[in-house]
C-alpha cells in the first residue's frame, strides 16, 4: 500500500510507541497521587515539559498543557481567552482557511455576542497583512490562524502578524501549527500560544500539547480537578504526555532534513505532473513540501480517490475532516480557486515514512488513471 495521506495522520514511530507502552508497564501512576510512586509520576512529568522547552528552544516563554490532540488545544485555548476578553476586547479576528477546530469555536462564539472579522485571502493563499492592520484595534481581543495549511500547504507569514497583533496589547495571537511541526521551521514570534497534535508528526492519535504565554489568561472551558495548571482537568495520561516528547525530539531534530528530502519528492512530482495535459497544482509554490494539492477539472475529487485507491494508492480530497461535507471546501474557494478545479481536486500528503519508492508507485497509477479520466478533463 502506498500512504500518501500523511496530512490526515502519520504512522506511529516505533520508539514512541515503546516508550508508551513502558510508561504504561512501569509508571501507571496517577502524578496527582502524593505517594511515592505518585510523586515519580509527577517528577517524570515535568521534565517532559522541561524537554519540550529545550527541544523547541521556548526559554521558558510558554506554559505547556498536555491535551488529547489540536482541536482541545484549539477549544482550550480560543474558547478560554475569548471568555477572559469579552467584557473589554470583543472582536476576534480570523480567517475562512483555518481548520474546524477553529473555525467552529470562533463562528459558536459569534453566536455569544463576540464580533467575528474574517482577515482577507491573497491569490496565493496567505494572510492578507494590510488587511489586518486595518482590522486591527483595541476592541479586538483575539487573533487567529494556521501556521501551514491543511488542504493546500501554504505556510502563513506568523511572525510578521505576531508583529502586527504586538502592537495592541489586548489581543492574543493564537496559532494552530498542526501542519507545521516537524515541516517547516515554527515561528514563535508575537505568538501567545499554540496549539499541535502528536499523530501529524509519528506520534499517537489523543496526543496533544497547548503551549500558552501565562497560563491564567485561558479560563477553564472544563471544570474538574484542577490538573494540567487549571486548563484541562482529568487524570493525567503520562504514558500518552511522555511519549509525544519523543514525537517532538525526532520532528525537530529532523525537521531540516526532511524539507529537503520532502522537497525533491515534490518538486519531482510537480515536473511529472507539468506533463499531463489538463491537470493543475492547486498548492502555491513555496507551499510546505508535505502537501501538493492537484485539479483534474471536470472529474469529481471522489472518483480519483477511489481510482488510486482500488490501485492501493491512499490519498484524499482535500481534507479528512471535510471531505465527507457535501459543499465545496470552504478554504480553497477562499483562495479564489475555479469551483471545478475544487470539484477535481485532490491532496497529497507525504511524511517521514514516503519513499522514492512510493512516488514511483504514484506515477505509474497516475499514468492508468489519466488514461482513464482524460476524456472528461476539461
Ligand atoms: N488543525 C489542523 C491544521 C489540522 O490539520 C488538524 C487535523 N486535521 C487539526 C487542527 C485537528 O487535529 P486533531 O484532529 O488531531 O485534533
Amino acid at each position: 500500500m502506498i500512504y500518501l495521506d500523511n496530512a490526515a495522520t502519520t504512522k506511529p514511530d516505533q520508539d514512541v510507541l515503546d516508550t508508551f507502552l513502558k510508561v504504561n508497564q512501569t509508571l501507571y501512576f496517577n502524578p496527582s497521587s502524593p505517594h511515592k510512586a505518585g510523586v515519580q509520576a509527577e517528577q517524570l512529568l515535568v521534565r517532559a515539559k522541561q524537554q519540550i522547552n529545550t527541544l523547541l528552544n521556548l526559554n521558558n516563554k510558554y506554559d505547556i498543557v498536555f491535551t488529547s490532540g489540536a482541536t482541545e488545544s484549539n477549544n482550550i485555548a480560543l474558547q478560554g481567552i475569548a471568555k477572559k476578553k469579552k467584557a473589554f476586547a470583543p472582536e476576534i479576528i480570523t480567517s475562512v482557511l483555518e481548520h474546524p477546530s477553529v473555525l467552529e469555536v470562533v463562528r459558536a462564539l459569534g453566536n455569544q455576542g463576540f464580533e467575528i472579522k474574517f482577515v482577507d485571502i491573497t491569490s496565493d493563499g496567505k494572510i492578507d497583512l494590510e488587511h489586518l492592520k486595518s482590522l486591527m484595534s483595541d476592541k479586538v481581543g483575539l487573533v487567529t490562524c494556521m501556521h501551514v495549511n491543511n488542504i493546500m500547504g501554504q505556510i502563513q507569514p506568523i511572525a510578521e502578524i505576531g508583529r502586527i497583533v504586538k502592537a495592541y496589547p489586548k489581543a492574543h495571537f493564537h496559532v494552530d501549527a498542526v501542519q507545521a511541526i516537524g515541516k517547516v521551521p515554527l515561528e514563535f514570534e508575537g505568538v501567545h500560544s499554540l496549539s499541535m497534535s502528536g499523530h501529524k508528526f509519528n506520534g499517537l492519535k489523543g496526543q496533544g500539547i497547548l503551549l500558552v504565554e501565562n497560563v491564567h489568561q485561558i479560563e477553564p472551558i472544563m471544570q474538574g480537578g484542577g490538573q494540567e495548571l487549571g486548563v484541562r482537568s482529568g487524570t493525567i495520561n503520562l504514558p500518552i504526555n511522555i511519549s509525544i516528547v519523543k514525537a517532538i525530539k525526532y520532528a525537530v531534530q529532523n525537521q531540516a532534513q526532511l524539507h529537503e528530502q520532502l522537497t525533491a519528492l515534490n518538486n519531482e512530482l510537480r515536473t511529472f505532473i507539468g506533463e499531463y495535459k489538463g491537470v493543475y497544482i492547486n498548492s502555491p509554490h513555496d507551499a510546505a513540501p508535505h502537501i501538493l494539492n492537484l485539479a483534474f477539472p471536470g472529474v469529481k475529487g471522489e472518483v480519483l480517490v477511489n481510482a488510486f485507491s482500488k490501485d492501493e494508492v491512499m490519498l484524499s480530497t482535500t481534507s479528512a475532516c471535510a471531505s465527507k461535507k457535501a459543499e465545496l471546501n470552504e478554504v480553497l474557494l477562499g483562495m479564489g480557486i475555479a469551483k471545478r478545479n475544487i470539484e477535481g481536486s485532490i491532496r497529497l500528503s507525504f511524511g517521514a515514512n514516503t519513499t522514492s519508492e512510493d512516488i514511483g508507485q504514484f506515477k505509474e497509477t497516475f499514468i492508468k488513471v489519466y488514461e482513464e479520466v482524460r476524456e472528461l478533463l476539461k
